[in-house]
């Protein structure tokens, strides 16, 4: 794997103060960049993790995604060490796998298997609290960053006119309680709170005009679990993944995990209830796991109980289309745009806009920060939503434009099953090594137009 690290001393501190709300991935990795700008950085989070080395495997409160499959991809495990040098070593002398996804992981999109060859994608497949740590230990040995935990932000300290008003700072509360606020003031907050960020609201309340939410209904469910297996159950794979069809709208994905660990994430769109017990999870993963895969389950000690979440919708928020923008106040990570969990991209995303941001900062120019950070944060993150809402598409075609892009969809899935050089190219565009305009190439789109339409092959992964 290619490292680039950053020159520490060739950046100046110049600025004061920067505020960062919340500590998931996009958090720490943001507050990271900051420190080399700013001469102080706090990191405000309302759950404690102060002194937590890990959290297990299902993670804290404050991040309910926690317990499901989070895979880091290639490029954004290569932009992770060069905000912290060493970190992907870390991480893999801890326990964390790696794989090449290409050759080392069964991927059945659609119905159809694609041929396993090396496609140059690397994962570094562990739990997510097992990254979140070992993240969060980087930062905060930061020397410049201090950690606020156990507190909550309720909103924001602001000057000038309505309308017109500069960010100051953030108003906060120990969790849970509504006296002993303080304002902590700042010359930058970003907002990292996730798909609940506030800062589309705080920018209505201070007058400015509504940012476009755009919004796509996605209404998927995942329910998961942890498998004490070794790293060589399935062999040399390390992940399988079976997506869900129009026609079974399930999926899942098992992948090894850190320490003799497997995760099984399942998931299923539209309304249906996910499985609770033993017995409803293994059923629902016999629908659309492989023989060999559910042998693994069939006799694999469970570490834990299942989990569920519902994540209804896909969402971004235009800033980059605002006229108007305060001084002092950025969003990033899922509270900017949050993508159907289902395509992997969350990471990747966060993880991108962290550097966007160092060379926003790192760059004398004469446009406003947000503008500079929203407009470049825009051409990084909208590949990732419309792949993630073409693959949408494919699933639940609503509308002529819909049908028109989810067959597209599907009929690139086939090409990709028959011919190995296609596959590579879809798994490295999926995975954001590649630009998806690497698709549009007449070779890939002759072989689309031989698929024919309504193909839709066997329903499980061989
Ligand atoms: C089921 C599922 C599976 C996923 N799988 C993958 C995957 O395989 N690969 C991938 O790349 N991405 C995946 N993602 C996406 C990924 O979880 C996120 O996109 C990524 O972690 C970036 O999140 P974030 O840091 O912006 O927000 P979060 O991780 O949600 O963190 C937000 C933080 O803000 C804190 N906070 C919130 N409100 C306040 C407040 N008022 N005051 C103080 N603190 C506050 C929270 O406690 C939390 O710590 C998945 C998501 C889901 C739902």
């Amino acid at each position: 794997m290619e490292v680039v690290s950053m020159r520490r001393a060739e950046v100046p501190a110049v600025r004061d103060h920067a505020v960062v709300l919340g500590a998931g991935i996009a958090g720490l990795c943001t507050a990271a960049v900051l420190t080399r700008h700013f001469a102080r950085v706090t990191l405000v989070e309302r759950d404690q993790i102060k002194g937590k080395a890990a959290d297990g495997s299902r993670g804290r409160r404050g991040v309910p995604q926690s317990p499901h499959i989070h895979t880091v991809l290639t490029r954004a495990a290569q932009e992770m060490e060069q905000l912290f040098p060493g970190l992907i070593d870390q991480c893999l002398a801890g326990g964390a796998v790696s794989a090449e996804l290409g050759s080392q992981s069964r991927i059945t999109y659609h119905g159809h298997t694609l041929p396993q060859r090396f496609a140059g994608i690397d994962g570094i497949m562990a739990s997510r609290p097992f990254l979140e740590a070992r993240l969060r230990e980087r930062t905060l040995q930061l020397r410049s960053l201090s950690l606020r935990d156990g507190v909550e932000v309720t909103g924001l300290a602001t000057e000038g006119t309505r309308g017109g008003a500069a960010v100051r700072g953030v108003a906060l509360y120990p969790r849970g309680m509504e006296a002993g606020g303080e304002v902590l003031e700042a010359d930058l907050v970003v907002d990292a709170m996730g798909r609940g960020g506030r800062s589309g609201a705080w920018l209505e309340g201070m007058g400015y005009p509504r940012a476009r939410e755009e919004r796509t209904r996605i209404d998927v469910t995942y329910a998961s679990r942890h498998f004490a297996l070794p790293p060589d159950a399935l062999g040399a794979d390390r992940a399988v993944m079976v997506g869900a069809t129009a026609s079974r709208p399930r999926g899942m994905v098992f992948a090894a995990q850190e320490n003799g660990s497997w995760v099984v994430s399942l998931h299923s769109y539209g309304h249906h209830r996910a499985p609770v017990d033993d017995e409803e999870f293994l059923a629902f993963a016999a629908t659309i796991a492989p023989p060999d895969v559910m042998n693994e389950l069939r006799r694999a000690e469970p570490l834990d109980q299942i989990a569920v979440y519902r994540f209804p919708c896909g969402v971004r928020r235009r800033y980059d289309l605002l006229k108007r923008f305060p001084d002092g106040l950025l969003a990033v990570g899922d509270a900017l745009c949050s993508v159907n969990p289902v395509y992997g991209a969350g990471i990747s995303l966060a993880v991108r806009e962290a550097v966007l941001l160092e060379e926003c900062l790192a760059e004398e120019a004469a446009r406003p920060l947000a503008r500079r950070f929203f407009s470049s944060a825009h051409d990084a993150t909208y590949p990732a939503w419309w792949l993630s809402k073409i693959g949408d598409y494919s699933l639940v075609q609503d509308g002529v434009s819909a049908r028109l892009l989810g067959s597209s969809f599907r009929r690139l899935m086939a090409a990709a099953a028959s011919d190995p050089k296609t596959a590579s190219a879809v798994l490295r565009s999926l995975s954001f090594v590649d630009s998806p305009l690497k698709l549009v190439r007449p070779r890939i789109l002759r072989q689309m137009l031989h698929q024919p339409t309504s193909r839709q092959p066997g329903t499980t992964a061989k």
